[in-house]
């Protein structure tokens, strides 16, 4: 097995759940120290739990991503107890489809202020650390279904996921000089329960996945997490605000 993280200290949000945990177990199978953080504490403490039964290491800490504050602790509260921050891997975010007449302000606002503020206050408070601290590599989680294609009744999603890619992109040029390397991700449907439509059965998902993508089936949590991985990488260090489409093929 490969130790591509050993020493490194990672901060995921979103890390009680979907690709955040499935990337929290791959990192700490491969020597790093993760630190997950969320909403909730029962998930992120099952989280820790899974990576300590295998011998890894990891902490939680409880942060909303929408509150400067919060992710202000949660940067310190990392650096504190583990020694540093290296990798972040900004993957919190919350779904909303429905026609834009019937969204309501406090929806939109909900939306906007967990997936593009929550990335903003994220990168943010880590390149303040990052930058007098040797800099750093963050992967943020866009969407397929933000920069790379067009759906009705997802538009204020896409609206949060594109300017997710772009803020990456614009954010990558600006501290790759600090030693800061910046990229995003954007998943298609991947094995969560984000992508199963109210109600629907997992059995329901697989048959209209048949159809609805190239690939006839979502992506596996294990698929979303080793892009992340390799990403954050040493061998990706010449990838810079690069936006990784993951959605067997649908926007190919
Ligand atoms: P995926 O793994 O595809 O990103 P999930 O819905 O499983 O999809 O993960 C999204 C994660 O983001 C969840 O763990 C959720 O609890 C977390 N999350 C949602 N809103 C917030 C928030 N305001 N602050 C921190 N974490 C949040």
């Amino acid at each position: 097995m490969t130790s591509r993280f050993t020493g490194k200290v990672v901060l995921i949000s979103g890390g009680g759940s979907g690709i955040g945990r499935a990337g929290a177990l791959a990192f700490a199978r491969e020597g790093a120290t993760v630190v997950v953080a969320g909403r909730n504490a029962d998930p992120l403490r099952e989280t820790v739990d899974l990576i300590e039964a295998e011998g890894g290491r990891a902490g939680a800490v409880t942060a909303d991503v929408s509150s400067s504050r919060d992710v202000a602790r949660l940067v310190t509260t990392t650096v504190e107890r583990h020694g540093g921050l290296h990798i972040a891997f900004n993957n919190a975010g919350v779904f909303e489809a429905g026609p834009l007449a019937d969204m309501d302000e406090a929806a939109w606002d909900h939306l906007i202020a967990v997936n593009l503020t929550g990335v903003f206050l994220s990168m943010k408070h880590q390149i303040a650390h990052m930058r007098v601290n040797g800099g750093g590599v963050i992967v943020n989680t866009a969407s397929n279904l933000g920069a790379h294609m067009r759906l009705p009744f997802l538009g204020a999603y896409a609206a949060s996921k594109a300017a997710v890619s772009a803020l990456s992109r614009a954010a990558a040029r600006e501290c790759i000089g600090q030693g800061i390397r910046i990229n995003a991700i954007s998943p298609g449907p991947v094995d969560t329960t984000m992508s199963l439509r109210p109600g629907e059965s997992e059995d329901a998902r697989t048959e209209r996945m048949k159809d609805a993508l190239p690939i006839g089936r979502v992506g596996t949590l294990a698929e979303a997490a080793s892009a992340v991985l390799w990403l954050a990488s040493p061998e990706a260090g010449f990838t810079v605000g690069h936006d990784l489409v993951i959605d067997g093929g649908a926007t190919a």
